[in-house]
């Protein structure tokens, strides 16, 4: 990796389809997210947005062009290399069974129990962990199936934070948030993550409001490109 492309992703005419499939579903996508920016990725469901982000994690490969973290082709890197800098919260969260603390501990196994409430301060699940009679030490049942979507998602999150990744990626990872914890925790994660790299996929732009940049997608084709006011 080039130290001084350091949390910086960028496309290169990428077209993407899915293996056995006829049918394009990322079109031609050049785009350069810059060290630090955060960045927005909207469009309307099937757009092709999570197949976007999965290509940078390289669960595929691009089919056509190139991806490139930290200025390097995603092909050239290890998988494991790759992963340990990015931070990633997946559409659909999910927990193992274990304790709380050792999810989220998943992906930083040296991580303090200082680093670890703070992560949960910060994803605004500290609240409804604290009321369990375990705490952190509350095991999680198999499939997550005693915590609820919201709280799932707010454990993701932390996780993601306890891992100190270059880059972050959030996949519609409030999509099971009331309003006002969205709000609290968009407004928290701002503070924390202002120096590095943020990729937060949405179907609205209303709530890319504070992005550097929105890359809108249309039927896998980049329709858009700027900040907020420019769209
Ligand atoms: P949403 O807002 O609903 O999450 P999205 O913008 O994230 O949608 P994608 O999940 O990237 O959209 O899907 C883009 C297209 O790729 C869709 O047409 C979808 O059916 C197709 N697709 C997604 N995952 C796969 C897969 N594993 N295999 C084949 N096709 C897929
Ligand atoms: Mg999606």
């Amino acid at each position: 990796f080039d130290e001084s492309k350091k949390g910086m992703v960028e496309f290169r005419n990428v077209s993407f389809k899915y293996p056995g499939a006829e049918e394009y579903v990322l079109k031609n996508i050049s785009f350069t997210i810059l060290p630090g920016q955060t960045v927005g990725i909207i469009g309307r469901t099937g757009s092709g947005k999570s197949t976007l982000v999965n290509l940078i994690l390289r669960f595929y490969d691009a089919t056509e062009g190139q991806v490139l973290v930290d200025g390097v082709d995603v092909k050239e890197v290890k998988q494991e290399d790759l992963r340990k800098r990015i931070g990633y919260v997946p559409q659909k969260s999910w927990l193992f069974s274990g304790t709380i603390k050792s999810n989220l501990k998943y992906g930083r196994d040296d991580a303090t129990d200082q680093e670890i409430v703070e992560a949960a301060e910060i994803a605004q699940a500290l609240e409804f962990i604290n009321e369990k009679p375990n705490k952190f030490d509350t095991e999680i049942a198999q499939g997550g199936t005693n915590v609820s979507g919201g709280q799932k998602q707010r454990l993701s999150i932390a996780r993601a934070l306890v891992k100190k990744p270059e880059i972050y990626i959030f996949d519609e990872s409030f999509s099971a948030l009331d309003f006002r914890t969205e709000l609290a925790l968009r407004r928290k994660l701002r503070e924390k993550l202002k120096d590095s790299t943020v990729i937060m996929v949405s179907q609205r732009v209303a709530t890319m409001m504070h992005a550097d940049q929105i890359i809108v997608l249309d039927d896998g084709e980049l329709v858009g490109i700027g900040k907020h006011e420019e769209l």
